[in-house]
């Protein structure tokens, strides 16, 4: 199809032409018979085929008939490391989740190796299910970002703030040291960035926060913080500081564009207009929300008053896993569900919130969340010629409510490839499922620590 040798033609690494694509561009556009030029870490151009083969000489094309091409999927809230201790924990609300369960085996288990290898688990469940950034709040964020280092993930780390004591830091103020030190380290890196991660307003005192406010505005980083998860932590505000969560945190001068709220189940009109009036954004977990017994967040009447919102799984301890497929049929559904409304939020909305709104959130709209030229090639095919997506009459409607994330097949990220075929490339992935193994049997009490 493409003459290597012609001498008018551009040569560039790779060309990938599909069924569709949707570039997330505009909305409701979606191309048939087009393709994407990449070479190195950027796409090249986007265009129906029939242009692209005369215009470049790649190096390598990939044909995928019957299949959707689209922005890898941004999850823009996890615990990655806690892929460990997924079904650890079950059926039980946040905060007995939290303090009975989850804190005292973090006490017991997590160190370098926990991190380094539950990160690994699931930057390979992401792949494999067509995330190819994810935005993290762990321990040892030094173990993620070597991690997603070493397999050529993309990641936004959110390093950790608490008051109290834990094997990675002793008091606030250094875990904002330690947090800035390895911002700097990766300061360059095109892959990794960066954004102080408050835990929750009932974790954090006054004096850190407005300390994390003041740096985030000099170093220019977000601020990314569970805030409203649910009814408990608005009554103890009340009963500790006499004020609503977010009335506290726009007071210590926290809400404003840098602020990405997780969670927001608890929500008033005004509290509404206080994060949209400020252009704070919110991620939303809907799969952790329902778990938990969290609560609704309200992301119609969000989206309504302009509110940027992304979608994040939260940690596989609460969720139980990492696939974005399932949290945005999730997030269709329960606001459907939760307004008594069919048409609440639609399959295009909820893509946005998968991808460019990711990107947005991460202040990252110039390089990531759409596919156009001269942004980042994290790229993502899925296969829709099977017999649970098939007929295909619009392919939005087949991304948000019918595939399953086994569906895809392909996976580059920054252009590097890496599934192939629904198959890791970079990533040992028996290796890294037998260390899962190890940890479970360690935990379990079947082994010395
Ligand atoms: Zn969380």
């Amino acid at each position: 199809m493409i003459s290597p040798t012609n001498p008018q033609q551009t040569r560039v690494d790779l060309l990938i032409t599909a069924t569709w694509l949707i570039p997330m561009d505009s909305k409701d556009r979606i191309l048939t018979n087009h393709g994407i030029v990449i070479s190195g870490s950027r796409i090249v151009d986007v265009g129906p085929v029939s242009e692209l083969s005369t215009l470049y000489s790649a190096a390598n094309i990939i044909d995928l008939e019957g299949h959707v091409l689209l922005p890898g999927l941004i999850n823009a809230h996890g615990h990655a490391a806690m892929s460990l201790l997924r079904g650890y924990a079950d059926d039980l609300p946040l905060q007995s989740w939290l303090q009975d369960r989850i804190w005292p085996a973090e006490d017991r288990w997590v160190s370098e190796q926990f991190v380094s290898d539950g990160t690994e688990l699931a930057i390979a469940e992401m792949l494999l299910g067509g995330t190819t950034c994810f935005s993290d709040m762990y321990f040892f964020p030094e173990q993620v970002a070597s991690a997603a280092n070493d397999t050529g993930m993309r990641v936004c780390l959110n390093t950790p703030i608490l008051d109290f004591s834990t094997v990675w830091a002793s008091e606030a103020n250094e875990y904002i040291e330690k947090g800035t030190r390895l911002h700097d380290a990766y300061r360059d890196h095109e892959r990794i960035s960066f954004a102080f991660g408050p835990h929750a307003p009932y974790t954090v005192s006054d004096a850190p926060l407005q300390k994390i406010a003041m740096y985030a505005e000099e170093m220019d980083l977000g601020i990314h913080m569970h805030v409203h998860e649910n009814a408990k932590e608005i009554e103890e505000s009340m009963h500790s500081h006499g004020m609503r969560p977010l009335t506290r945190l726009k007071q210590l001068d926290l809400v404003g564009p840098r602020l990405q709220c997780v969670h927001m189940t608890q929500l008033t009109d005004d509290e509404i207009d206080l994060v949209a009036g400020h252009n704070a954004s919110v991620v939303h977990c809907p799969s952790s929300n329902m778990k938990l017994g969290s609560g609704m967040c309200r992301v119609a009447d969000m989206l309504k008053a302009g509110i940027c919102i992304a979608l994040g799984t939260d940690g596989a301890a609460s969720n139980n896993n990492l696939d974005m497929f399932t949290e945005m049929r999730m997030a269709a559904m329960l606001a459907k569900t939760s307004s008594g409304d069919a048409s609440a939020l639609l399959a295009w909305d909820v893509l946005c919130m998968a991808t460019c709104n990711g990107a947005r959130l991460l202040g990252q709209e110039n390089e990531l969340g759409t596919l156009e030229a001269g942004k980042f090639a994290d790229i993502i095919a899925v296969n829709l010629n099977t017999p649970s997506t098939q007929p295909v009459y619009d392919p939005v409607s087949a991304l948000v409510y019918s595939v399953s994330s086994s569906q895809v097949t392909h996976v580059w990220v920054h252009g590097q490839h890496l599934v192939r075929e629904r198959q890791l490339i970079r990533m040992n992935q028996s290796s890294l499922l037998k260390k899962a193994v190890s940890w479970q049997q360690r935990i379990s009490g079947n082994g010395a620590k």
